[in-house]
C-alpha cells in the first residue's frame, strides 16, 4: 500500500435541483479494499458512475490509476460490476464472458486461459453452459463478478456486489476480494451489509452527498463509542431512534 490508485477532489454532481454528490474528496491507496457506505440516496452510485465516466460530473477531478478521467485508456485496467445485472440472460455464462472479452480485446488462447481461470475463481466451471437467465440470483452475481474480473483489472469497482447473495457465497466473495487485494488489486465497493464492511481496510461514510468521515472500520467504532460498525454508521449519518 501507500501508492495512490484513485484520487477524487471536490467532485460534484446534480440531477436538476437535486445535488446528489456535493463536493466530495477522498483517496484510495493501491491494494486497498475501500468501502463506500451510507444510507439509500447518499450518493454512492452517483460517485461510482462519475469515477468511471458513466456520468459526467458538474465539477471536480477524478484521477484513476494516475490518469485524469475520463480517459478510455484507463478503462481496460478497470473492472466494474454494476448494481443491476449487466449480463445477457439468453446467453450462457461462457457466451457472456465471450461478449465481455470482445469489449476488453481479449481473444484466442488468452481468452481460453482467462475464462478457465476466472470460472474456477468464482466457482462457476460446472455452470458455464447454462443460460444466465436460468441461474439463481447468487450464481448470476458470480457470473457478473467473473465478467468484471475477466481482463485482470488493476482496479475493481463493485456496486453492492453481494445483494441477494447467501451468507456462504458472501463469505466466498470476500475471500476473493482479499485474495485480489493481496495480489495488488485495488477494490472500491459499496454495501449496506455492515458485517461485510468491517472487512474493508478503510471506509468512507457518505450522507446526503457529502463524506462524513474516512477511516478504518474499527477506528470508527472506537471513536464513536459504538458496539459495532452498524451503530457507528447510524450515529455518523445522523440517525436517531424513531426518526430517520
Ligand atoms: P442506494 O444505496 O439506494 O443505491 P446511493 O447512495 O447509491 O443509494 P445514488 O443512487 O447515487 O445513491 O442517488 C443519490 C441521489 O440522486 C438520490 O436522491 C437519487 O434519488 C438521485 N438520483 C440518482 N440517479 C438519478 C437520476 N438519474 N435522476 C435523478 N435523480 C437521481
Amino acid at each position: 500500500m501507500g501508492r495512490e490508485a484513485l484520487l477524487i477532489e471536490n467532485l460534484r454532481k446534480s440531477y436538476g435541483n437535486l445535488t446528489a454528490v456535493d463536493g466530495i474528496s477522498f483517496k484510495v491507496e493501491k491494494g486497498e479494499i475501500f468501502g463506500l457506505l451510507g444510507p439509500n440516496g447518499a450518493g454512492k452510485t452517483t460517485t461510482i458512475k462519475s469515477i468511471i465516466g458513466l456520468l459526467r460530473p458538474d465539477s471536480g477531478e477524478v484521477r484513476l490509476l494516475g490518469r485524469r478521467m475520463p480517459d478510455k485508456n484507463v478503462l481496460g485496467k478497470v473492472g466494474y460490476m454494476p448494481q443491476e445485472l449487466a449480463l445477457y440472460l439468453n446467453l450462457t455464462v461462457e457466451e457472456n464472458l465471450k461478449f465481455y472479452s470482445g469489449m476488453y480485446g481479449i481473444s484466442g488462447e488468452l481468452f481460453e486461459k482467462r475464462k478457465k481461470e476466472i470460472l474456477e475463481f468464482v466457482g462457476l466451471e460446472r455452470f458455464k453452459k447454462r443460460l444466465v437467465g436460468e441461474l439463481s440470483g447468487g450464481l448470476q452475481r458470480r457470473a457478473s463478478l467473473a465478467c468484471a474480473l475477466l481482463h485482470e483489472p488493476e482496479f475493481v469497482i463493485l456496486d453492492e456486489p453481494t445483494v441477494g447473495v447467501d451468507p456462504h457465497l458472501r463469505a466466498s466473495f470476500w475471500g476473493h476480494f482479499r485474495e485480489l487485494s493481496e495480489g495488488g488489486v485495488t477494490i472500491l465497493l459499496t454495501t449496506h451489509y455492515m458485517d461485510e464492511a468491517i472487512n474493508c481496510d478503510r471506509v468512507a461514510i457518505m450522507s446526503e452527498g457529502r463524506i462524513v468521515t474516512v477511516s478504518a472500520p474499527q477506528q470508527l467504532i472506537e471513536e464513536t463509542h459504538s458496539k459495532n460498525l452498524e451503530e457507528a454508521v447510524l450515529k455518523l449519518t445522523g440517525y436517531t431512534e424513531g426518526r430517520k
